[in-house]
């Protein structure tokens, strides 16, 4: 496993990439005098991390060319690839639109394809004028056969021949609605022995009699992404039409439709398109049919399920934006695509929330200790500092120390081995910002567990000292048994247990879930302060991890928490050993 890679200084999170290069270029050799990009989604699921990569790429090449060159006009749109009204929906639209504001950024202006469906009838008609164009009566299973494959040409439709008048006849009581679905489609007139298969007659138009969230029953065909794409992106002006590099062998298409109705259409600039390396994560899955198989198959809550690396599940599990951010500029943007370390996640998440988290105190597995010597009904209010001493920031708060607190489990051991530092049998360890305790006897239930430690206090010492010449190596967390915030927590981990799904069928990777991503802690003793956490708040327990107040379960009063990542790359370390 490779190392996370340090988070970027703002210098290098802005450094050159090829796509600044080819925009720089353009820019000089006056190509363009403004830069006008687009993130266009399709409406079909909600976002995940591979699409923030893509939002902070068109976004922050608006925001920073913006800066640059202020009153040329650049800017970034927000467009909806709408075309497929089976799987779309405004549900989807407004989710996307949350989480594009939420990463922190603003579109100039909310775009559909559906926009332009008149415009992209009106030049079907006029590539079937142009000769360019014919309408296909074969099967789905004929147009596929006729397609041939990488290595054998394919062969021209029966169809292909029909004069301008016979497809532009077809054409229009396509869209009245006169024929079945897979009856008619639109296609290219290219070549079908084109070594690019996506050159070899390619379909622009299906009939779909489905009803489109957005343009209701106006149409019933609907334009396909390869000839959809290039003419929004001509009509809203984009200059640089960034795309992930599965889309290379559709570039060429992509050009054909833009040179063939860029005369007639006038379009405002010559968009062209440019590919990137799609982010790849390892330990879950960045695919949106992919994500909506484990929604739907209930194998989590929902779209934004803590585990799922969406957007909306990032959020969840107490990501910041910032953190995001500071990922996608740490990736950078090539042309090789690789798989990134979900370390290098969870780097940034730390690397953000050491300067904005609390330190307070939390007991996951609690274990009942009893201070016999500590009077019986007394309570000190100790300080406790918020922050480290390498955190610049100040603040405390008053924790109550008494005779029953709590401890975690795993701080105490019957039998201590002889590295065991913490509570044990005769053992003296340090309570943080309080006393030192000493183990002097156990209760044991009747399976023999130990249910309770007994301990005495060293009343001559006072709270947080270090007395010269004393060896007390543990120090541990603990909590007020009376003024303990009970509550669930829940500890989030890794969706795969495997680094990279097994390739083969499709839903094998469901084998692959990790069984101990969610862990439901109930019955945990928060510090008596967090009973005033805000949903959405986050904290470092000390000595656990990072964990947010979780945005949907809490309550005013009685927060639920979710592990946002533990301290340290436990995983790096597991595979170590
Ligand atoms: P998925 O592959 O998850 O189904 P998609 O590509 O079908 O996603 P779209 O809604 O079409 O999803 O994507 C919108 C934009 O986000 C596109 O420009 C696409 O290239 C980009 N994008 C999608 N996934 C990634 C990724 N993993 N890394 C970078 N960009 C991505
Ligand atoms: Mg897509």
């Amino acid at each position: 496993m490779n190392s996370p890679a340090p988070a970027p200084s703002p210098a290098t999170a802005k450094s050159s990439d090829f796509i600044r290069d080819i925009i720089n270029d353009d820019l000089e050799a006056k190509r363009h005098e403004k830069v006008i990009t687009r993130f266009p989604p399709e409406p079909n699921g909600f976002l995940h991390i591979g699409h923030a990569k893509s939002i902070c790429l068109n976004f922050g090449l608006a925001n920073e060319y913006r800066e640059k060159l202020p009153s040329s006009g650049t800017r970034c749109h927000l467009r909806f690839d709408d075309t497929d009204p089976a799987k779309e929906d405004t549900l989807f639209e407004d989710g996307i639109q949350e989480d594009v504001r939420w990463l922190g950024f603003e579109w100039d202006g909310l775009y559909h394809a559906s926009d332009y469906f008149e415009k992209m009838y009106e030049y079907g008609e006029h590539l079937i004028s142009a000769g360019k164009a014919y309408v296909c009566s074969l099967s789905d299973a004929e147009i596929k056969e006729y397609r041939g494959n990488v290595t054998t040409p394919g062969k021209n439709s029966p169809h292909r021949t029909r004069t301008v008048e016979e497809n532009l006849d077809l054409f229009r009581r396509m869209r009245k609605g006169e024929f079945k679905e897979g009856e008619h489609v639109l296609r290219a007139i290219i070549d079908m022995a084109n070594p690019n298969m996506k050159m070899r007659d390619p379909l622009l138009y299906r009939i779909r009699h489905t009803a489109h969230h957005m343009t209701g029953d106006s149409w019933c065909i609907y334009p396909m992404y390869d000839y959809a794409h290039p003419i929004s992106d001509a009509i809203e002006g984009i200059t640089h039409s960034i795309c992930t590099l599965e889309f290379e062998n559709n570039r060429e298409l992509y050009d054909w439709v833009i040179d063939n109705l860029i005369d007639y259409a006038k379009f405002p600039s010559r968009p062209h398109q440019y590919e990137f390396a799609r982010l790849s994560l390892n330990y879950t899955v960045l695919s949106k049919r992919r994500l909506l198989e484990l929604v739907e198959g209930k194998h989590v809550s929902g779209w934004d399920d803590p585990r799922l690396p969406t957007i909306a599940g990032l959020r969840r599990r107490g990501y910041t934006p910032e953190s995001i951010r500071a990922f996608c500029a740490s990736v950078g943007i090539s042309k090789a695509n690789s798989t990134v370390d979900m370390a290098q996640l969870e780097f940034c998440i730390r690397d953000d929330l050491n300067q904005k988290a609390p330190r307070v105190m939390a007991v996951l597995k609690p274990l009942k200790v009893v201070i016999e010597n500590y009077p019986d009904n007394e309570v000190e209010e100790l300080d406790a500092s918020y922050w480290p001493h390498d955190v610049p920031k100040e603040g405390t708060r008053k924790v109550p120390f008494c005779k029953e607190i709590y401890i975690e489990q795993d701080d105490f051991m019957l039998e201590p081995t002889k590295d065991y530092y913490r509570l044990a049998p005769g053992k003296e360890v340090r309570l943080r910002y309080a006393h030192l305790i000493t183990c002097t006897d156990v209760v044991k239930d009747a399976a023999g567990n130990v249910v309770e430690v007994r301990c005495t206090y060293d009343p001559e010492v006072k709270p947080g000292d270090n007395p010269v010449g004393r060896k007390v190596k543990g120090t541990i967390h603990w909590v007020s048994a009376r003024h303990a915030v009970d509550t669930e927590v829940r500890l989030y981990d890794r969706l795969l247990s495997e680094e990279a799904p097994p390739a083969g069928k499709d839903s094998e990777f469901l084998n692959s879930i990790n069984a101990n991503a969610l862990q439901v802690l109930k019955g945990c003793k928060l510090e008596r302060s967090l009973s005033e956490a805000n949903a959405g708040d986050s904290f470092q327990f000390e000595r656990q991890g990072y964990f947010v107040a979780d945005i949907k379960d809490s309550k005013p009063g009685a927060p639920v928490f979710n592990r946002i990542v533990t301290l340290k790359d436990s995983w790096a370390r597991a595979n170590k050993k």
